[in-house]
């Protein structure tokens, strides 16, 4: 059995934030990073806009100011970004804080996603350059704590220390190596919400300022918005079930491709579970399949005008007169959203979408689109036995499927995090 220091599951920015910190201050040990997938690197290939501005992505729970301040100087010197220029803010401001309506300045880079695979190639490289061994498309399996090794598709690995940074999509894997290494966790939050897509000129918000962060009453908020040549994309997830449902997203091309005149955002509102409800991914994964129910097996989506209306939408809704352009995400149903969406969750959205457009009146023109849902499973909560997110003797859990973060920045602030607490004690 092949013997490392560390082993690190998953080369999204949370493992590869603790390959690059481990590589850099301990270049002699033996790193290995290992990805189920074909292709390095989780979610730095959708977009790419990096937020770095504490608390955006970084869960409260974890992360207080100073600590997430040090570790977004760190990061920043591992990823040089080019933060964007921000105009005009104080008329969105006004605007916002006249309804209790916060609008949060935060400093970000936008690579785009041809942008984002350029960075991922860069940074495959100089991991290598440092010395850490990288396999691709060897999925972790299982593990064995008392033997300290891992059982992959391909071999069992030993390892001194186990870091494991599966996203958001491996929140049902992590939840199962939780239950087979006794670690105690709650799941009890989960953001469910819409992505709306409108034309850019009814959301101009995004040429002075590329993703606009909104808070709005209710805990709603706009989150990952996508501009110039933007596309809705949806993600199959598989529920503990074996059932399969789709949550909507968004991406975006950098500013060098020509646009489609297109912008996407979700409102998310984050709803938080008390007893007796045991798991808010179940939840999730009910609604999920509903939707799914509703759809005949594909995302449902709505025209503005026609929800106002109380109408479902239907194929025309998508070709005449007023709504005059076609939707990016074509595998969808048009339909009626809100006989998929609990109510109080669809009022407190709607509610922000009417804020919004006050703020920056025409986004909600009857043209713009509702595509649902979009679900951010990222409230995993392992009890962790110290502030290096160590779950379990020499095992790290970090990363969104962790609930360590929420973003890009702060999932490589997590990777960080565990590198300082492995450096501490190998
Ligand atoms: C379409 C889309 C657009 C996004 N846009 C942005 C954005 O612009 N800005 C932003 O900040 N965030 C964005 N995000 C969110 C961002 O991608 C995540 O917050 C971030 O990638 C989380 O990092 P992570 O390392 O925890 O997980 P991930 O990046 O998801 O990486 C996890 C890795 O682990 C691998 N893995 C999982 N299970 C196993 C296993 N059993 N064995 C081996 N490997 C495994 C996966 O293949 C994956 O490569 C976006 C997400 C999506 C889906």
């Amino acid at each position: 059995m092949e013997l490392y220091d560390c082993v690190i599951v998953g080369t999204g920015p949370a493992g590869m934030g603790a390959a690059f910190h481990l590589s850099e201050l301990r270049p002699d040990i033996r790193v290995l990073i290992i990805d189920k997938e074909s292709t390095s690197t989780g979610g730095l290939r959708n977009d790419c806009k990096m937020n770095f501005t504490f608390p955006i992505g970084f869960p409260l729970e974890y992360w207080e100011k100073t600590r997430a301040e040090e570790m977004i100087t760190c990061v920043t010197r591992y990823l040089n970004p080019d933060i964007l220029t921000m105009r005009n803010l104080e008329v969105y401001e006004r605007r916002a804080e006249r309804l209790g309506v916060k609008l949060v300045e935060v400093r970000q880079s936008h690579l785009g996603t041809d942008g984002g695979i350029l960075l991922i190639k860069e940074l495959v490289e100089r991991l290598k350059s440092r010395g850490v061994a990288l396999s691709l498309r060897e999925r972790m399996e299982s593990v064995d704590a008392q033997k300290k090794c891992i059982i992959t598709s391909r071999r069992e690995l030993g390892y001194k220390k186990l870091v494991i940074a599966p996203g958001r999509k491996g929140f049902g894997f992590l939840q199962g190596i939780m239950d087979e290494l006794h670690i105690p966790y709650v799941d009890n939050i989960v953001d469910i919400g819409l992505r709306i897509e409108t034309r850019k000129k009814c959301y101009p918000i995004v040429q002075d300022y590329y993703d606009p962060k909104f808070i709005f009453p209710d805990k709603v908020r706009t989150f990952c918005t996508n501009s110039n040549q933007a596309y809705v994309v949806k993600e199959r997830y598989r529920s503990r079930t074996g059932k399969y449902y789709y949550s909507v997203n968004g991406h975006a091309f950098s500013d060098k491709k020509n646009g489609n005149g297109l912008v996407n955002f979700a409102l998310l509102k984050t709803v938080r579970f008390t007893q007796p409800l045991a798991s808010g991914q179940e939840y999730a994964e009910m609604l999920g399949q509903m939707v799914m129910l509703m759809g005949g097996g594909k995302p449902l989506m709505q025209r503005v005008g026609d929800f106002r209306l109380g109408k479902r939408s239907k194929v025309e809704s998508f070709s005449v007169d007023l709504y005059d352009f076609q939707p990016t995400l074509k595998e969808c149903t048009p339909g009626d959203i809100s006989l998929a969406m609990p109510s109080k969750i669809l009022r407190d959205i709607w509610k922000s979408m009417k804020m919004l457009d006050t703020i920056i009146p025409g986004v909600l023109h009857p043209s713009t689109i509702m595509y649902c849902p979009e679900i951010k499973l990222y409230a995993n909560k392992p009890r962790f036995l110290d502030e290096y997110f160590q779950a379990k003797q020499n095992i790290y859990l970090v990363g969104d499927g962790a609930g360590t973060s929420r973003g890009i920045i702060a999932a490589w602030a997590s990777g960080i995090r565990a590198a300082e607490g492995i450096l501490s004690s190998l």
